[in-house]
């Protein structure tokens, strides 16, 4: 099986469950993806900086998408991609 990596933070790839498929670019998950599209689309003064927003320990993407994340401890990831890249 071909080694898939995801395109924002280079984690492998190996639960396919949360990855997403944008446009032929492949996410460990929607929350890279998701920050993929926000640094894409320049300065939004109307998208407020969330300061509590988690991000993964792994990759330092915030976490909006909860759905995904996994946690060890007190340190979050954004998915289970790279819960297992930091293990
Ligand atoms: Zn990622
Ligand atoms: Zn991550
Ligand atoms: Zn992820």
């Amino acid at each position: 099986m071909a080694t898939v990596r995801c395109d924002h933070c280079g984690a492998l790839i190996q639960d396919s469950a949360t990855m997403v498929d944008h446009g032929g670019l492949v996410y460990c998950c929607a929350n890279c993806s998701s920050a993929v599209e926000q640094q894409g689309s320049g300065s939004d003064p109307q998208s407020p900086e969330h300061e509590n927003d988690l991000r993964c320990r792994h990759c330092g993407t915030p976490i909006a998408d909860e759905s995904t994340m996994m946690s060890r401890g007190d340190d979050p990831y954004c998915c289970g991609n790279c819960y297992q890249m930091a293990a």
